[in-house]
């Protein structure tokens, strides 16, 4: 996944780290995130159970499993934590931008209904990417621009 320059979240883009780990449940490859990132998505009851610092996330849409850390033994299933997972399967609803609750319908919308072509135009319209927040709002801890554009993209094709 390439973090488009055009980022929400401030100067630094934050790639994440080379896939390292794989899931313990489905043995799919994961991503890096953040601590942080995983102790503001695990529900309240799991905060406390966020131990280590070297947390993945899985990629695998149809796995139930969100973030993992080997070293330690966790897991945070899909019940556990606060938000649908925008890349799961089910997910509802489908977030492409975390920081405001933006929905991907209400990005399609923005460009099928009212002609947006640009993240900035859909951002005007829909208010996303505002009081961005993305390293504890969204699950990966990375900017929803790439995820707002690829809804964009959605959008575009059903006109
Ligand atoms: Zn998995």
């Amino acid at each position: 996944m390439s973090i488009n320059n055009e980022c929400c979240c401030g100067s630094k883009t934050e790639k994440p780290d080379q896939i390292n780990g794989y899931c313990p449940v489905c043995n799919n490859e994961g991503i890096s995130v953040s601590k942080v990132t995983v102790e503001h998505l695990v529900a309240d009851d799991y905060r406390n159970a966020v131990d280590g610092d070297q947390y993945m996330i899985c990629m695998n849409e149809d796995c139930d499993v969100i973030y993992y850390n080997l070293d330690k033994e966790i897991k945070f299933l899909k019940a556990q934590v606060r938000v649908p997972i925008w890349f799961k399967k089910d997910a509802d609803p489908k977030y492409a931008c975390y920081c405001n609750k933006v929905t991907e319908d209400q990005v399609i919308e923005a460009v099928v209904k009212h002609g947006a072509k640009t993240v900035k135009e859909v951002n005007v319209i829909t208010g996303a990417m505002r009081n961005s927040n993305c390293k504890e709002k969204n699950p990966l801890g990375v900017c929803c621009h790439k995820i707002i554009q690829e809804a964009i993209d959605k959008g575009l094709t059903m006109k």
